[in-house]
């Protein structure tokens, strides 16, 4: 570890950081700011879909930056049009809203839900949501969040939400059983923050004929199990459905900011002009980091890798750990992959990161690896060399 850590006295304190600074990474490698090389098995939470100064976007990033960085929303922007027509094509929907980052495709998702339903004459719209969920840090989104950590200090929290439990069509049908003021189901297909939990495509099948029959919208949340990261575009269609509407963000623009909410035709038509707006929103060079990320990843079959590195990766975790005292499993799709232990884990990032290895540790216990698509297989071997034997000694220790 550098001898001297980076301090940020004048950076606003609201993350627990680690004592390093990335300078600059190639691949899925990065290195610090005192020189010592990592393998980056975190991608940034999801973020970096093409790793690091990737040899097709890089140049097509600098194109942009010489033609037009910014234009404004008073005008077209044909960018828009390129990535929005790609992504109606990769989801089956009908056309999309571009923001900035994750929250704020969701609130426009919850937004686009209570407008659906003043539509309809309901005057208070509510909208299901589940334990364990992660839907940003806005007072609107963190409302939607089950995790009262995310909401301690920031009450009150916004009304209009009701909770269940994941993966219960039960549970789903009693909460809303009589009620004709619910006009939206919201969820991960697979929670990021809250462990790494999937929903069931069983589930998922009977939300979606729920949906149907009540006339809700199904808003499913990809901001991270999205955009190839499962080996599918989207992690919902393992299952063989459509969403009515589906936030985007994080690996979108390979690390450029950008979010986009994707609406089916059940909720392409809500929004008017002078509904919605934001001044940054599918600007240039987001839209050309969208048009890019998902022109490459294509082109170098990234889904393809995402699942077949996935596999392996999931599977060399297991046959490493099975058996080992306080190890509970491996989950996840593709490359995204949470590994349950039995006690608290946030020692491990420390460690990991010692050892030349970045990855995270949510939900107290699970830690998390969310490398870029690109992985490659020696890649995938180095994680696993690494990350078992320190699983191993850390639930060995105490
Ligand atoms: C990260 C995340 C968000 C919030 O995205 P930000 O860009 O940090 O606002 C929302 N939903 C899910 C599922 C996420 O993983």
């Amino acid at each position: 570890m550098p001898s001297a850590a980076p301090t940020s006295p004048h950076v606003m304190n609201t993350y627990g950081r680690l004592p390093i600074a990335l300078s600059h990474g190639q691949g899925c490698r990065v290195w610090d700011t005192a020189g010592k090389e990592y393998l980056d098995a975190l991608g940034g939470i999801a973020v970096n879909t093409l790793g690091h100064n990737h040899a097709k976007l890089v140049p097509a990033l600098q194109d942009q930056l010489t033609k037009i960085i910014h234009s404004c929303n008073y005008y077209h922007v044909p960018l828009q049009e390129q990535l929005a027509a790609k992504l109606v094509q990769l989801s089956g929907m009908s056309n999309v809203f571009f923001c900035n980052s994750g929250l704020e495709a969701n609130e426009a998702a919850l937004k686009l839900a209570r407008k659906f339903g003043h539509d309809k004459g309901i005057a208070k719209p509510q909208v299901v949501v589940y334990e364990k969920a992660f839907h940003g840090r806005s007072i609107a989104t963190l409302s939607a969040t089950g995790n009262a950590k995310v909401q301690q200090g920031f009450e009150p929290l916004v009304e209009g939400f009701i909770r269940v439990p994941l993966n219960d069509i039960e549970a789903l049908q009693q909460a809303t059983q009589g009620r004709d003021d619910v006009v939206a189901v919201f969820f991960e297909t697979i929670q990021g923050e809250g462990g790494i939990n999937p929903m069931r495509a069983e589930y998922l099948q009977q939300v979606r004929k729920l949906c149907d029959e009540r006339d809700w919208l199904m808003m499913i949340d990809e901001v991270q199990c999205g955009i190839g990261r499962t080996g599918k575009w989207f992690a919902h269609q393992w299952a063989g459905i459509k969403a009515d509407v589906m936030p985007l963000a994080k690996g979108l623009g390979s690390g450029v900011p950008i979010g986009a909410v994707v609406a089916g035709e059940k909720a392409a038509s809500i929004f008017a002009p002078g509904n919605h707006g934001t001044t940054f929103g599918g600007n240039p060079l987001a839209m050309r980091a969208g048009v890019e990320t998902l022109r490459i990843m294509e082109e170098d079959k990234l889904l393809h890798n995402a699942a077949e590195m996935g596999s392996y990766l999931q599977e060399a975790l297991k046959a490493g750990l099975a058996g080992t005292a306080g190890f509970k499993e491996v989950r996840g799709q593709g490359l995204m992959i949470g590994i349950e232990l039995y006690k608290p884990c946030g020692a491990l990032l420390a460690q990991a990161m010692e050892r030349g290895l970045l990855l995270s540790v949510t939900a107290e216990r699970v830690v998390r690896l969310l490398p870029p698509l690109i992985i490659t297989q020696a890649e995938v071997d180095e994680i696993v060399a690494i990350l078992v034997p320190l699983i191993r000694e850390f639930l060995a220790a105490a």
